[in-house]
């Protein structure tokens, strides 16, 4: 007989949320191995990447618990789904997150890429593992926005690194020492945009298992507005037998495996810096092109493709089509959202709230809920 769910020591749950009618998120428990995937792009195409990327993980995954061996199993992942994109109709532009983890007693390795996050509570105190690679943290790193800024940010879901377009992808790595009865969390941002590190931490100090620390911040999330798919994975850190004492007596301080002490390990690394910038534009550009948004332009309805505003300077939006649709007939919330510019997951759904307007209008009702 199956151990019941709340006697396990991990437990993941993943909800579509309050606003979307998919569920692009993925998530895999698979011990020791953990991840948490957010596919990106039209119709179904993300849900396919982020399948796509924790199928290939669990089946590439090294036997032995190592952080570069995990980047590497992450980096077959991403050709799986560059192969799956280039195969598939309407699939250009897909992408994923991946948040993998593994663990070996109270050894924690980390791989990741995108904008899901690791973190670990540790002696009740919670710290994030991961750094997001989206272009609303390298706002909060460079000064020009604050952490509680990022997560209203009308851009904020804009990646710079993704599994699905660059072949040279580069992983982060992470390895973490925990102690016994520490949780580690992976998440998408989903529950990062709606809650707060402390409302988080608080959340799984108070929840008894894995599996009610799950339930717990999924609904939360959703209480909070549910504005994206949630998905949380919840791990307990148990020490191996001989393992515990040494293990809880050191801190949880992640640390990036890079240390490149040979002058060609430097150079390397700097030639992988060059990519990964340009890796990451590329990403976000590749990202915005699938994304659309409606807007108030001279007081009719336009449709643009991208990510309104500018971040840091720099457009990622292109004009697709201006409309006879008046703003001034529609609700006052549709107005308000369309003068900020209303996100859509992309082009076709655009043309659709669009016919919906068209629709209102012929009938005479100003009609809120229709709006995604
Ligand atoms: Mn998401």
């Amino acid at each position: 007989m199956s151990p019941r769910r709340d006697q396990l020591p991990y437990a993941g749950k993943s909800d579509v949320g309050l606003v979307r009618s998919g569920n692009e998120d993925a998530y895999l428990i698979s011990p020791p191995l953990f991840a948490v995937a957010d596919g990106l792009g039209g119709h179904s195409a993300g849900e396919i990447a982020s399948q796509v990327a924790v199928e290939t993980l669990e089946r590439t995954a090294p036997g032995r618990v190592d952080a570069k061996a995990l980047a590497r199993a992450v980096r077959q992942a991403n050709a799986a789904v560059i192969a799956a994109a280039e195969t598939g109709r309407e699939r250009t532009g897909m992408g994923t997150t991946l948040t993998a983890a593994m663990l070996d007693g109270t050894r924690i390795v980390v791989a990741h890429v995108g904008d899901s996050r690791a973190y670990l509570l540790h002696l009740g105190g919670l710290q994030r593992i991961t750094e997001d690679h989206s272009l609303v943290a390298d706002m909060v790193r460079h000064g020009q926005l604050t952490e509680e800024e990022s997560r209203y940010h009308p851009n904020r879901s804009v990646i710079t690194r993704a599994l699905g377009s660059d072949p040279n992808l580069v992983v982060d790595t992470f390895e973490v020492d925990a102690a016994p009865g520490d949780l580690l969390l992976l998440c998408s941002d989903g529950l990062t945009s709606m809650l707060t590190d402390a409302e988080i931490g608080q959340l799984l100090v108070a929840a008894p298992t894995p599996a009610s620390a799950v339930d717990a911040l999924v609904a939360r999330a959703n209480d909070a507005g549910g504005q994206d798919n949630v998905t949380a994975v919840v791990v307990r850190i148990d020490a191996e037998p001989g393992r515990g004492t040494r293990a809880a007596s050191r801190g949880a301080a992640p640390r990036e495996r890079e240390d490149g002490g040979r002058w060609l390990g430097r150079v390397l690394w700097t030639l992988a810096l060059i990519a990964a910038i340009g890796g990451a534009a590329w990403a976000a550009w590749a990202y915005a092109r699938g994304q659309a948004y409606l807007i108030d332009q001279d007081g009719y309805v336009a449709v643009y493709r991208g990510v309104p505003g500018d971040l840091a300077g720099i457009s990622l939006s292109w004009h697709a089509e201006d409309t006879t649709v008046p703003v001034d007939a529609l609700d006052l919330v549709t107005v308000a959202r369309l003068r900020a510019g209303l996100r859509v997951r992309d082009l076709a759904a655009a043309e659709e709230l669009v016919g919906d307007y068209r629709a209102r209008l012929a009938t005479g009702t100003p009609d809120a809920t229709a709006a995604p």
